[in-house]
């Protein structure tokens, strides 16, 4: 099929249509940058990127229900009086962000993402994205009322699927065109180093599209294994991909190489605090029950992997199992091993002599899957080698279930040095490319962190193109020598 060629001369080109890319277009389109062009290399029906893979929960700073409640589609008033949505300060956020990655965060942008956070949702709510309370992922309903934890009580309406098509609309909305099967090649600098132009490759072809501004929103390296390898080091080549890393807990019968755009994220197994996870030689390797799943499971993606053949088996006793999940654990998406005893069990998985059995915890306690309830394997009398600190039952009730899982890459992120206030790319003599911006995944991760950055470059790109546009731009300006004084991408 014969692709649409890009035109020639446009004020913005955005590299990417994943959440950064769409944010980054319709936010300078909005702010008057004039003619706005998105590419993506992707076909047109593998558009969205790793986004479309996202489960679509955004981490954000609100103040409880009278902040979130008027951009989601889900409460209703019945609802809104069984809901305890607490409020998540920016103090909270700057806790769980320096928590999650031991304090090695680049302070300014993570600053910047906390305090944009609140702004960049309702943004996205007003150009037609469809937010949620998150009662399937981040709350647990008990005594009758639904409890929010981990700081995540938003998803978008059917994750990342419903995310790509709202940013389409709106990109429909505002004019912005989209150009797929459209790889960016190579950037194109005049003498002053300044951005004039993009090439592209359609239809086989490559072409220039003269223009002031490049936002850079290519997503990370995870779909690349010789990147992997080179950057994560040895091994990460083999680990299953959902599209420094982010990992979880993934199906171990996913395909290994690439998505699966029926079945997307429900491909994650996010039960494991109220289970065990054991190794192919009958081991437990983590306590599952050292704190909320927002706070664990990117690090237990990475200890899966450092497993035996890179797997594991999430095992779960008769209470926990109506617990589960059904995006994640319905029959029809994961093959569930089931034994009437754990000897049962055990005997179909073939490994687990080793499996501990936590039949020691305090009695008097309650269990609470929506707070860290204390029921630990660890008492004054019995302490296993290896603590499950919350949620811990006595493994003695039938039917049990496992589930194999693996490591799955959700995203990578570094890359380009930007300017955190415009995300302008800062080259390796410390300066600024005027033009080139970049935001998502190439210097960051996550959903939120791409819609706060891909906003941010749309401030300044719309004001380098402002007064002039491309199309009357003198094109002359001399490039620098031949296609060697080219940036690869
Ligand atoms: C299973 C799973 C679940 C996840 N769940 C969540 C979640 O709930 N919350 C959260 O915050 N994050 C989640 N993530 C991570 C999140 O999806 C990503 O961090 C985020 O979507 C990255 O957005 P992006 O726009 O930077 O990149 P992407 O969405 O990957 O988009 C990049 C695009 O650039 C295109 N591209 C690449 N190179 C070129 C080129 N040379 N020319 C043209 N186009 C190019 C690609 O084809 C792609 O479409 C999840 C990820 C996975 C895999």
């Amino acid at each position: 099929m014969r692709i649409h060629t890009p035109p020639s001369a446009v004020d913005v080109v955005v590299v990417g249509s994943g959440n950064a890319g769409f944010s980054a277009a319709v936010s300078a389109a909005e702010r008057g940058a004039g003619r706005v062009i998105l590419i993506d290399k992707c076909p047109a029906e593998w558009a969205g990127g790793n986004s479309f893979f996202a489960a679509g929960a955004f981490r954000t700073v609100h103040d409880g229900t009278e902040d979130i409640l008027p951009i989601v589609n889900n409460v209703d008033s019945e609802i809104a009086r069984i809901i305890d949505p607490e409020p998540y300060s920016q103090h909270d956020f700057r806790r769980d962000v320096d928590r999650m990655t031991s304090d090695r965060t680049d302070p300014a942008l993570s600053q910047i993402l906390i305090d944009d956070s609140n702004d960049a949702i309702k943004w996205l709510a007003s150009n037609g994205v469809r937010f949620q309370l998150s009662f399937n992922r981040q709350a647990y309903k008990v005594s009758g009322r639904f409890k929010f934890w981990g700081g995540m009580t938003l998803k978008t309406e059917d994750g990342g699927k419903g995310l790509t098509e709202d940013h389409e609309a709106a990109a429909r909305r505002h004019g912005v065109e989209v150009y797929h099967s459209t790889p960016a090649r190579r950037i194109v600098t005049n003498v002053f180093s300044a951005i004039v132009g993009l090439v592209v490759e359609c239809n086989g072809v490559e072409t220039l599209i003269n223009t002031r501004a490049v936002i850079l929103a290519a997503g990370g390296f995870e779909s690349n294994p010789r990147l992997r390898a080179q950057y994560l080091g040895p091994g990460w080549d083999f680990a299953w991909l959902g599209a420094g890393c982010h990992s979880t807990r993934w199906d171990a019968n996913a395909p290994a190489n690439g998505g699966d755009r029926t079945i997307s994220s429900e491909f994650t197994k996010s039960g494991y605090p109220l289970g065990l996870m054991v190794n192919t030689i009958g081991e437990r390797f983590v306590d599952e029950g050292m704190d909320m799943r927002n706070y664990t499971y990117a690090k237990f993606g990475r200890t899966i992997h450092e497993q035996p053949d890179g797997v594991a088996f999430q095992v779960w006793h008769q209470h926990a199992i109506p617990w589960l999940r059904s995006e994640e654990y319905r029959d029809e998406i994961v093959h569930k091993i089931w034994g009437s005893t754990v000897e049962e069990l055990a005997e179909k998985l073939r490994a687990e002599e080793g499996l501990s059995s936590p039949d020691k915890f305090n009695p008097a306690a309650k269990w609470d899957p929506a707070i860290k309830d204390g029921l630990s394997t660890q008492s004054s009398r019995t302490k296993l080698p290896l603590a499950k600190s919350n949620w811990a039952l006595p493994f003695d009730q039938g039917p049990f279930i496992a589930v194999k899982v693996c490591c799955g890459v959700t995203f990578t992120f570094g890359g380009l040095a930007v300017n955190p206030e415009t995300t302008a790319v800062i080259s390796r003599s410390g300066r600024e490319v005027a033009g080139l911006f970049c935001v998502g995944e190439m210097p960051g991760g996550g959903l939120t962190s791409s819609a706060v950055f891909g906003r941010r470059a749309r401030a300044a790109a719309a004001s380098l193109v402002a007064g002039q546009s491309a199309m009357s731009r003198d094109l002359s300006t001399p490039t620098r020598g031949g296609p060697s004084s080219y940036a690869r991408l």
